[in-house]
């Protein structure tokens, strides 16, 4: 396992399926983590899950508000000093329909949390990490940030937008060594994936399931603990040379 000894790592979306799973894997590499989410109560049930593995500390926050993400930065430098790992992680799966069926609000609120969230943790996190000369940053995207796919338009949208943001983060940041990396999940079994088997096939998610797991080669869905393995690769030492890629873990799905 990678080795993360004495770094700081925020995740986003920390309370979620790959955010508390990750920072499963990042306190047991070492490392201190502060946790990221929407409501309070998941993030504390979290936190008690956690906190035998090592030094977890949770914020609130709304990661589409300006204020709410510059607090979450301020409140891990008064705890921890430093920002080593910034895990980008937060987002929503928004409406299937399809791009006629979509209304503005419901583009709006995907864009909001998916892109306006990622590049605001950008925004904050960047300068810390360009001044210490060191970081490590994951934004997760999808392999809907490098396909289409019908009746999700916001969500391919943002995913997409993130697959920018990435690159042109990487390149902003390289000659201060710090690194921007995105990963690009196919299904994984979270939440997220029971609320898109719902919305493709009402009332029968489970055959909704069948159908996206023989999509991919590998036969199955992403477990959270695969998607947190990759993270705490980018995350640590192990991929110095590695910036501003594109991580498809897939079970072979971009091979089609
Ligand atoms: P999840 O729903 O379990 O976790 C997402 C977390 O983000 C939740 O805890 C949620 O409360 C939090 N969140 C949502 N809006 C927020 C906001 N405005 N501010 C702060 N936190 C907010 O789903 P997950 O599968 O763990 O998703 C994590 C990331 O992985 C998402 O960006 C998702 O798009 C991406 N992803 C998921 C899959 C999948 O199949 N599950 C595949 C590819 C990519």
């Amino acid at each position: 396992m990678a080795n993360l000894l004495g770094k700081v790592g925020i995740i986003t979306g920390g309370a979620g399926g790959i955010g508390k799973e990750t920072a499963s894997q990042f306190l047991q590499a070492g490392a201190k983590v502060v946790l990221v989410d929407l409501m309070d109560e998941p993030l504390q049930l979290a936190k008690s899950e956690l906190q035998s593995q090592g030094d977890v500390h949770t914020v609130q926050a709304d990661v589409s508000k300006e204020a709410d993400v510059q607090n979450y930065v301020k409140e891990t430098i008064d705890k921890f000093g430093t920002i080593d790992i910034f895990f980008n992680n937060a987002g929503i799966e928004g409406k299937v329909a399809p791009i006629t069926e979509q209304s503005i609000e419901d583009f709006d609120k995907v864009i909001a949390v998916n892109v306006r969230g990622v590049f605001l943790g950008l925004k904050y996190v960047l300068p810390i990490m360009m001044k210490q000369r060191s970081g490590s940053i994951i934004n997760t995207s999808s392999v809907a940030g490098l396909n289409g796919s019908p009746f999700v338009s916001p969500y391919i949208a943002s995913k997409h937008a993130v697959t920018g943001l990435t690159k042109t983060a990487a390149l902003e940041a390289a000659s201060a060594n710090v690194r921007v990396n995105s990963i690009h999940p196919s299904p994984v079994n979270t939440r997220m994936m029971r609320s898109l088997e719902e919305g493709y096939n009402p009332g029968q998610a489970e055959e909704a399931k069948k159908g996206f797991a023989q999509g991919i080669p590998l036969g199955r869905y992403g477990e959270s603990d695969d998607i947190a393995k990759l993270v705490l690769f980018l995350a640590s030492d192990e991929s110095s040379f590695i910036t501003g890629a594109q991580y498809r873990i897939d079970g072979g799905m971009g091979a089609q």
